[in-house]
């Protein structure tokens, strides 16, 4: 139960701007005793906020004015004691204020509505009309990987508190292994014991699909209107408060969403699942950089719950921690039906004479197997992880680039609108005729992006029904739907684009992949880009022959200039362990995660020097000799929109000193910012994805 406080004073959790300094929650004048977790307005300043009371005793001297409470959103249950634990917790972890953290998370809307206008949105919940009885659902029989892993998962979700908490189940199965039906099977020993379920995915065009799968297999058993939502930020704001709602009053028995669902208020949390545990996109990657898939975690252990997390290529972090025995491993090592993973061929780009091996991404080997498999009327799928027609143009008088003038960074030639665009500003104009510089005529697009593969693939396989994927082509709503059935349908025989389609699409039909270009990750200066790498290879293949039918072998392509490397001997082994256990025996000597824990300070100025001076004097201020500082660099695109942006990385062998240190420095690093007006922003990363 919510403690009640009596009338008088009150703690409200309100986004408080950072350079106020005022971080915790603040203290209210209330004339009635009000539960911790209500929703109310406060005043702030001159503005009126969205505020929670917030658990815990009020510090407020009493001899002060406090400001009265606005408004009280009484109508509405307050959140639970849980959810404020969580939100307490990631805000003292990512070191984010707990009012700006509540006011990212909950719906947008609640900030507009006022305490009667929500009445009126619960009453319309009520008046949803109930959907049409559904058929039951067929459920195929397991495969005896899968009713082993969802055996485990049942007995974790039989065990009857008090418990405690269950391990972590690291769900490790290869692409096409069936890890969906094992979450679908969980879900429902979960929503038949009484409790609501929370199932994450990486990307908001995975959500119909996995929405489509677990409303075909639940409609029969839950009934009721709102009994599946999903929670992803393309939904409208009325669409995203309706569904919140309905979690938060445990209407929504299932509740499927991107890394914000996993804040969703749900009273009655009895699994959480983690599909493709390893992706980037569960790290939020501004205001609070949370991760959405270590609160998964935490949020788990901290009810009790089992917690799934599902890849074929787990997180290096995952994965150490299922070889220390912290999470426990449940293997799908066979593909459904007997399907094989492709074969995958490295293709050596040093083996074309030299002139063309240079200049050309689809090499006359790469047009032969495509052009084999499209005689075949198989399909294949191309991929190359840059949009646009080319990275840039070129002039060959006067070697002038399409630079961005407020980024250190190319404009994009998107040919089909000829815009040159930059990818990080969104600076767009349109292509000169000419070279702005030097007036030659005579500019040319170098390099490729999946424009021009597409333009390529068509002119080279005349007959070919060639359909790209990638953010400029689904820009439109229901433009990716459209596309994607084309595909499942068959309307489509070369499918090319970004690594949108490589993750999660069941495409039954596909029996070729290719990769074009892959090796730019290779040398990165940041140490997981292999493990990302790796991962998108893996998962691209994967999309091929998930269909055991099929008559031919399914193949993976992959051209390099470096096939000898071990990351794609790994790959044409489908040896993930092996390159899992590899990347960590370097990351345990190099002491990277998952065996040090990094944090970065990011500031952005007008100028890289006044944004250094501010991460040099930061530096100063931190006091703890167990916290390693490394000196200010820029950042991988050092300006973009004309800020400068600088980083500092900070690495200490425990998580716990880490905590502490970065608790005592970020007070500190407030009240520093007062000294330095030209930095424009600073923020704290802690757990940086990319550095
Ligand atoms: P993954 O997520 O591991 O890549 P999926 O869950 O998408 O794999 O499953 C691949 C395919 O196998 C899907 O079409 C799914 O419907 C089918 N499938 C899964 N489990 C079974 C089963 N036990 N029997 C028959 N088909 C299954
Ligand atoms: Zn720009
Ligand atoms: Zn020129």
């Amino acid at each position: 139960m919510t403690e009640s406080k009596g009338a008088g004073v009150v703690r409200v959790a309100v986004d408080a701007p950072q350079h106020s300094g005022l971080n915790g929650p603040l203290d209210y004048a209330s004339e009635q005793a009000l539960a911790s977790g209500t929703l109310v307005r406060v005043p702030l300043g001159r503005r009126e906020l969205l505020g929670v009371v917030w658990p815990g005793e009020a510090v407020g001297q009493p001899e002060m004015a406090l400001r009265p409470v606005a408004a009280v959103f009484a109508a509405l249950p307050p959140l639970g004691a849980d959810w404020c634990r969580m939100l307490d917790f990631a805000a003292g972890y990512y070191q984010r204020s707990v009012g700006e953290l509540a006011s990212a998370v909950l719906p947008p809307q609640l900030r507009e509505l006022s305490p009667e206008q929500l009445v009126a949105r619960l009453r319309k919940l009520d008046r949803k009309p109930a959907k049409a009885a559904a058929a039951s659902p067929v459920k195929p029989p397991l495969a005896p990987e899968q009713a082993e892993a969802v055996a485990r998962i049942e007995a974790q979700l039989a065990s009857a508190a008090p418990r405690p908490a269950p391990r972590p189940a690291l769900l490790f199965g290869v692409t096409g292994s069936g890890k969906t039906e094992v979450y679908l099977r969980a879900a429902e020993a979960a929503l038949a014991a009484g409790r609501q379920v929370l199932v994450l995915v990486p990307e908001i065009n995975l959500t119909p699909q996995l929405e489509a799968r677990f409303t075909e297999r639940f409609a029969a058993l839950l009934p009721q209107p709102l009994a599946i939502v999903s929670l992803h930020s393309a939904l409208t704001p009325a669409q995203r408060l309706q569904n919140w709602l309905a979690a938060h009053l445990g209407r929504a028995r299932l509740v499927l969403g991107t890394r914000l669902a996993v804040f969703a208020s749900m009273p009655e949390l009895g699994l959480i699942v983690v599909d493709e545990e390893h992706d980037p996109s569960y790290k939020q990657q501004d205001g609070a950089r949370y991760s959405a898939r270590d609160l998964a975690v935490w949020r788990a252990h901290d009810l009790k719950v089992p917690v799934v997390l599902g890849s074929a290529t787990p997180s290096l972090e995952s994965w150490q921690h299922a070889e220390s025995g912290r999470y426990e491993r449940l293997t799908l090592a066979a593909r459904i039906g007997g399907g094989v993973l492709p074969r995958v061929r490295l293709f050596d780009m040093k083996s074309l004479p030299a002139t063309a091996g240079v200049t050309t991404a689809l090499t006359a080997p790469l047009l032969a197997a495509l052009k084999e498999r499209l005689d075949r009327g198989e399909q294949s799928l191309v991929f190359l992880n840059r949009r646009g027609y080319a990275p840039v143009l070129h002039c060959g008088e006067c070697q002038w680039k399409s630079d961005c003038p407020h980024c250190s960074a190319w404009r994009v030639f998107h040919k089909r609108d000829r815009t040159l665009r930059c990818h990080h500003c969104g600076f767009t104009e349109r292509v000169p005729s000419a070279c702005p510089n030097c007036g030659n005529h005579d500019i040319a697009p170098i390099g490729r992006g999946t424009e021009k593969l597409e333009e390529q693939l068509t002119e080279a396989l005349p007959g070919a029904r060639v359909l790209r994927i990638d953010a400029d082509s689904t820009r439109r709503k229901g433009e990716l739907e459209t596309q994607l059935k084309a595909v499942h349908d068959g309307d489509v025989d070369i499918l090319v684009g970004t690594q949108m389609i490589t993750k999660g699409h069941d495409f039954r039909r596909i029996r070729f992949v290719a990769a074009v270009n892959p090796d730019g990750a290779l040398f990165s200066s940041d140490f997981r880009a292999p493990e990302r790498l790796f991962a998108l290879l893996m998962q691209a293949g994967g999309r091929a022959g998930r269909d055991a039918s099929g008559e031919t072998p399914a193949e993976m392509w992959v051209q390099t200039w470096h096939r000898e490397h071990a990351l794609y001997q790994a790959l044409a082994r489908h040896d993930y362990v092996r390159f899992a256990n590899d990347q960590l025996a370097e990351r345990r000597s190099a002491s990277l995660p998952p065996f040090s824990h990094l944090a970065l300070l990011r500031a952005e100025a007008r100028t890289a020097d006044a944004a250094k001076a501010f991460l040099l004097a930061a530096a100063e201020l931190m006091h703890d000799e167990g916290v390693l500082v490394y000196p200010p660099v820029p950042h991988a695109v050092a300006r973009v929109a004309d800020v400068e942006r600088m980083q500092m990385l900070l690495e200490a062998s425990q998580r716990a000193r880490l905590q502490a240190a970065l608790r005592a420095w970020v007070p500190e690093l407030i009240a520093l910012k007062r000294v330095h007006k030209a930095v424009l922003r600073w923020a704290v990363d802690v757990d940086p994805l990319a550095i």
